[in-house]
């Protein structure tokens, strides 16, 4: 038992009758400070800076733009990402230099900043019912995309509850990923190289990129899919996105500068 305090009561009150943005956003922001205060982050003034613009860039074509939206480095070298409710989003450095382009860093985001748009986590929480609400949605908010704080676990009556995105989430993220990229006049297929990547990892280096899937399922088959919505766009309008850029090289090399991520903490 460990981790991340839920305000429980403000989370029960909200459900009653659908969780408006307000609530949201302050169920984000008082999950973020708890994440923040334990996790490790990157401070670097540059790395953060370019981590924002290029979220910021993302996010500001979406249809929640109005969101104050905060994108963080975890200094872990395990590969993974996640979101939090009202624009909280989390990329671990693993995955951050499994990047080579600026595109594929750009995909990630996309598929985040995704989740949040469509209001997985929230939609989760307003579904469920009964007398172990709290503790469900604490699992929920705190495996958002993510099993290195899932590893955490939440047990009650000797159950341990994890939740996370279905695939149909997933899916839905995915495309998300694709028309949030070419929207911010970013190449999507990034979004393609990455999977390629970690799947590829996945055959060499399983333990690398475990949570990765554990939390974002499907494999080969999120390709395709992703190539489908790709090719949803008429040729001429993908022909001048950006995919890469000597900002996000300088962010790659700094990154790759640091002293290497702090062990995993005990949960
Ligand atoms: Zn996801």
């Amino acid at each position: 038992m460990k981790r991340i305090f839920i305000p429980f009561a403000l989370i029960i009150g909200a459900t009653a009758c659908g969780i408006s943005t307000q609530q949201e956003v302050q169920m984000g922001q008082e999950e973020a400070a708890q994440i923040n205060q334990q996790l490790p982050l990157v401070r670097d003034a540059e790395i953060n800076r370019y981590i924002n613009l290029l979220g910021d860039q993302i996010a500001s074509r979406t249809s929640r733009a109005d969101l104050d939206w905060r994108f963080y480095v975890v200094d872990a070298a395990e590969v993974n990402a996640f979101a939090v409710p009202g624009g909280y989003v989390y990329v671990n450095r693993g995955l951050v230099e499994r990047t080579d382009r600026m595109d594929e860093l750009a995909g990630v985001l996309g598929h985040e900043i995704g989740h949040v748009v469509l209001r997985h986590t929230v939609k989760q929480m307003e579904k469920m019912q009964g007398a172990n609400i709290g503790v469900t949605l604490a699992c929920v908010l705190t495996n958002v995309c993510n099993s290195g704080l899932a590893q955490a676990g939440i047990n009650i009556a000797g159950t341990a509850v994890f939740a996370k995105f279905s695939r149909g989430d997933e899916a839905e993220a995915d495309a998300q990923a694709v028309k949030n990229t070419v929207a911010a006049g970013i190449d999507p297929h990034g979004v393609i190289t990455m999977f390629e990547k970690l799947i590829a990892e996945r055959k060499s280096r399983p333990d690398a990129v475990s949570a990765f899937f554990a939390t974002h399922p499907g494999e080969e088959d999120r390709i395709v899919a992703a190539q489908a919505e790709i090719n949803k766009y008429p040729a001429s309008s993908l022909r001048n996105l950006t995919t890469n850029t000597t900002n996000y090289n300088s962010f790659r090399a700094r990154i790759r500068s640091l002293p290497p991520s702090p062990p995993p903490r005990a949960q």
